[in-house]
């Protein structure tokens, strides 16, 4: 992978990390992690994430873990951890062996021992309602539990039999005796363990015990010898619970925690529980969706990992949480794109054109670059008869004065191909055009200095030489920049985030595309396969991307 970082001015992360290694902080090593829930699929906020930890470990030589923190067995699956594991490659990151905080299940117990040794954690007995009034809140201080004072005998007694399963969920947690007037709540006595009887996909009956999630990210990071513990600003109020609890246990290596603004993306959502709740309220196909801002779904709609790593660079990593318009995203993919994609000729909605002065028995073959610009990628042979297919809306019977396009008596451009005037037009009985007829102007092939200027190029097919394909359109999943922001997610969908054309007419030359390519289709946008419907016999075309960004317009018409 080329590292695309290396022009760009350092952000503050890689500023810590350069004053660290001139300190000899950490013998100047750089260890991060990535450690994802396995409680659903990874989103472009992850990839955020991702390029983040990885890029910073590629960059100075050291290395990043890919740890799955796996603490709420009741929402996490193997299917998740698959999942992750199989994107992260996908974006181009490599690790050594994955993690898993379960992995320390046993040592975190033995750490918890030790708090409850050193009178820094004691069982605690309040129910979940008594314990959240005992909590306080924003403006008023918490109360100590009136368990807070158990002695270190009974404390190891209670929370060794929590361990043996002696007790029923809820009966007892495991806390941290810190400060119950701290103005910073996760301070007041945190949880650091609860009782919980569910099978662990990876421990399966082994602990009816589980670690909460402060407890066991500070020492998964000491033990695993992270040195830079990069994670986003939610959790900047858990730093000083982080460091106490390291500080408590003294560890051997003390992780320097680090927040940085979470992604959000205009339109869409970036949360695991929003986007599971579009599926299950069958909003969307499933986790592979092509409007999904997962990695899966941005996969099959055809996005490539260098267009997802470039647009993580190109956002960058601050302090202050924004959204970035889904044009910054759609622009990393078209640049990537243009130079790489073959460009070919597709009819998304078609309607017949017969050419009456083209003899009916002849046809012809006109080469024809593949890229306009490279010329590497070659050529391909198009061929043409006096029936073609041509788009529905690039005809028109009373056009207004720019329509440049095909009316009737008016001469437009057949891209590659010969100029054509539209003769007749014939209807169906419901008044709906069916077919056009045209002639065509034989001097006008080719880019021959004879042939007339017209202002207007058309894309078109030859019926007979056509496939049969489908083709599907995608726009934004809502109608509104921030659709979390009152949890109203169903009232903001577009409901028209998907179009499909089941007739569209593409040239032959599609017949040797495989699921890795990806094309422009001239005039429509960037198209791929879809690798979950298209077979041999149906190719189905997911729309990557316009060539334009046609939403540019549409808001500026609405300010
Ligand atoms: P979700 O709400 O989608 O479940 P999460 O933060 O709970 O997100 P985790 O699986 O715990 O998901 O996240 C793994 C890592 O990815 C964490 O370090 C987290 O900070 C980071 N991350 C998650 N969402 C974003 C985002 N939108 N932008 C940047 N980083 C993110
Ligand atoms: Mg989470």
């Amino acid at each position: 992978m080329t590292d695309q970082t290396a022009e760009l001015p350092k952000n503050f992360i890689r500023q810590i990390i350069d004053q660290d290694i001139a300190t000899g902080k950490n013998d100047g090593n750089v260890i991060t992690r990535f450690p994802p829930e396995p409680n659903g699929y990874l989103h472009i906020g992850h990839a955020k994430s991702i390029c983040l930890n990885f890029g910073v470990a590629r960059d100075y030589e050291g290395h990043c873990n890919l740890r799955f923190d796996d603490t709420n067995p009741e929402k996490e699956s193997q299917e998740y951890i698959d999942a992750i594991k199989q994107d992260v490659k996908w974006l181009g990151f490599e690790w050594s062996e994955p993690k898993n905080a379960s992995d320390y299940f046993e040592q975190l117990y033995q750490y918890a021992i030790q708090l409850i040794e050193s009178d820094k954690a004691y069982v605690c007995s309040l129910g979940a309602e008594e314990t959240r009034k005992y909590r306080g809140s924003l403006t008023e201080p918490g109360k100590e539990s009136p368990y807070r004072n158990r002695s270190v005998k009974e404390n190891l007694e209670l929370f060794t039999a929590m361990r043996a399963g002696n007790f029923k969920e809820g009966e007892h947690v495991l806390r941290a005796k810190i400060d119950m007037a701290s103005p910073n709540i996760n301070m007041r006595d945190p949880i650091l363990y609860r009782i919980k009887y569910a099978t662990h996909p990876k421990t399966q009956d082994k602990w009816c015990i589980y670690p909460m999630y402060d407890y066991t990210h500070c020492i998964s990071d000491a033990l695993e010898g992270v040195t830079h513990s990069i994670c986003t600003l939610e959790f900047e109020d858990h730093r000083p619970l982080y460091d106490w609890i390291l500080d408590a246990l003294n560890t051997p290596c003390h992780p320097q925690q680090i927040e940085f603004a979470r992604l959000s993306l205009e339109y869409t959502v970036t949360s695991k529980r929003k986007l599971n709740l579009l599926i299950e309220n069958n909003h969307v196909e499933d986790w592979d969706d092509p409007r999904m801002p997962t990695i899966t779904g941005m996969r099959r709609r055809g996005i490539t990992p260098e267009s997802i790593r470039g647009f993580c660079d190109r956002i960058g990593v601050t302090k202050k949480d924004a959204f970035i318009e889904m044009s910054v995203l759609e622009n990393c993919v078209r640049e990537d794109l243009d130079p790489r994609a073959k460009r070919i000729m597709c009819v998304l909605d078609p309607l017949k054109v017969v050419i009456e002065n083209y003899p009916s028995d002849q046809q012809e073959e006109f080469s024809v670059n593949n890229h306009p610009k490279d010329l590497g990628f070659g050529t391909r042979s198009i061929p043409f008869s006096n029936t073609i297919y041509i788009e529905h809306d690039d005809f028109m019977e009373n056009p207004p004065k720019k329509f440049f396009r095909l009316a009737p008596g008016k001469e437009v451009r057949l891209r590659n191909g010969y100029n054509i005037i539209c003769t007749e037009i014939i209807k169906n009985d419901a008044g709906e055009i069916t077919e056009l007829r045209c002639s065509y102007d034989p001097e006008s092939k080719g880019t021959s200095g004879t042939r007339k200027k017209v202002k207007g190029i058309i894309h078109w097919v030859s019926a007979k030489h056509a496939i049969n394909v489908e083709t599907r359109l995608y726009d934004r999943l809502f109608n509104v920049p921030d659709p979390a922001v009152n949890n109203e997610l169903a009232s903001t969908l577009n409901l028209n985030s998907l179009k499909v054309f089941t007739n569209s007419k593409i040239e032959p030359s599609a017949k040797t595309l495989t699921l890795n390519d990806r094309i422009q289709f001239e005039r429509q946008g960037y198209f791929c396969l879809d690798s979950k419907h298209s077979n041999k016999e149906n190719l189905v075309f997911n729309r990557i991307v316009t060539l334009r960004d046609s939403w540019a317009k549409i808001e500026a018409q609405n300010k």
